[in-house]
């Protein structure tokens, strides 16, 4: 089984050829970070442009590359949802003409499995298993009793915890998008502000991190206007302290509520050293007898291979789309009710 994924929710487009929704034979990202750097985040037009010029030659390098030729695919995957709508149409329109063109079915992915689902590449799933994932868009709990089940157990009120740190880096006056100075930043740093923990220890594993941001902002506005300079690195380490604190407790009590054999931790933040280093011990120290499963950076940020990895359920599933499948921007798990 080989499978042609492509990738374009936001602002990557990116092609990967996968065998058995396991193996990488190719993973193509071109990334347009550049472009939009300037505007201090994504801007939709400029995306989709940049998709339309990168697609077809994405598509051809990852053939090149997997040394796979069209009639040698079982099928196409393509993300469908959530993500910029211009964006998701672009590969979208280039998944059907590729299936079209070829005869190959055709397999609508939600971004998020995909984000889930790069832990393949790492081990085999077993389930149950708990998801952080912790993107740009978004932070939330996710409770799988097995392949394709999705649960949203708990989820961020406000803003994501990848938006959190490209908003605090944009006060910090640090380029978008700015997850990784800021890790780099904080390991130079001491957690000497002591930011608030939002939700901490209430009795549900919900997060909030539009307090902390502000608490960020006013602090560094306020040094600002009497004159004060403020350490980078230890406003990055303060900031990086209260947002790892936050998502590792609340993970750990999830997973010792569920009866879970995995933790995968996934999407663009799982790339923060500070909160994989201390995933990785709260788990050997408080819940050892679970597989913890990190993926390599990277297949953290987004990239088709891991939507090649979800594909591979999908087909089995038989969770085929017809050519009148939509993009559906706003795209998301369902959440469990008590
Ligand atoms: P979503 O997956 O929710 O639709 P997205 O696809 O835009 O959103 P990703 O590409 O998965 O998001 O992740 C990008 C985010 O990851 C950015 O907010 C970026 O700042 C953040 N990020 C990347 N590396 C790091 C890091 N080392 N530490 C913290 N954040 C990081
Ligand atoms: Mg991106
Ligand atoms: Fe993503």
């Amino acid at each position: 089984e080989l499978i042609l994924a492509i990738e374009s929710s936001c602002d990557e487009t990116s092609v990967a050829i996968i065998r058995n929704g396991a193996e990488i034979l190719s993973n193509i990202v071109a990334s347009q970070i550049k472009s939009h750097q300037r505007f201090g985040g994504v801007v939709p037009e400029v995306a989709s442009r940049h998709h339309v010029e990168q697609m077809t030659l994405c598509i051809e390098e990852a053939l090149l590359q997997a040394q796979v030729t069209p009639n040698d695919l079982t099928a196409v995957a393509v993300t469908y949802g959530p993500g910029l709508v211009g964006s998701l149409l672009i590969g979208l329109s280039a998944a059907k003409a590729f299936a079209f063109a070829h005869q190959l079915p055709l397999l609508p992915i939600n971004h998020m499995a995909g984000h889930i689902y790069a832990a393949r590449f790492v081990q085999p799933l077993a389930f149950p298993l708990m998801a952080l994932l912790v993107s740009g868009g978004h932070t939330e709990l996710v409770y799988m009793q097995a392949d394709g089940q999705f649960e949203i157990i708990g989820e961020t009120r406000d803003d994501a915890a990848g938006e959190a740190y490209d908003k605090v880096g944009r006060v910090l006056g640090l380029k978008y998008p700015s997850g990784k100075e800021i890790d780099e930043l904080a390991s130079k740093g001491k957690d000497c502000y002591h930011f608030p923990r939002a939700m901490l220890n209430e009795e549900n594993y919900d997060f909030s991190f539009s307090g902390l941001k502000s608490a960020f902002i006013n602090l560094v506005h306020n040094a600002h206007q009497k004159g004060e300079s403020l350490s980078k690195e230890d406003l990055a380490a303060s900031f990086q302290a209260s947002v790892v604190e936050v998502l590792v407790t609340k993970t750990l009590r999830a997973c010792q509520n569920y009866p879970i054999k995995q933790f995968v931790l996934a999407g663009g933040v799982a790339a923060n050293q500070g909160l994989r280093q201390a995933l990785t011990q709260a788990f050997q120290e408080q819940l050892p007898h679970v597989e913890v499963l990190i993926p390599p950076l990277r297949l953290c940020g987004d990239n088709a291979a891991m939507i090649g990895a979800y594909a591979h359920v999908a087909l089995k599933q038989k969770a085929f789309g017809q050519m009148s499948v939509n993009a559906l921007p706003s795209l998301a798990f369902e959440r469990k009710t008590e």
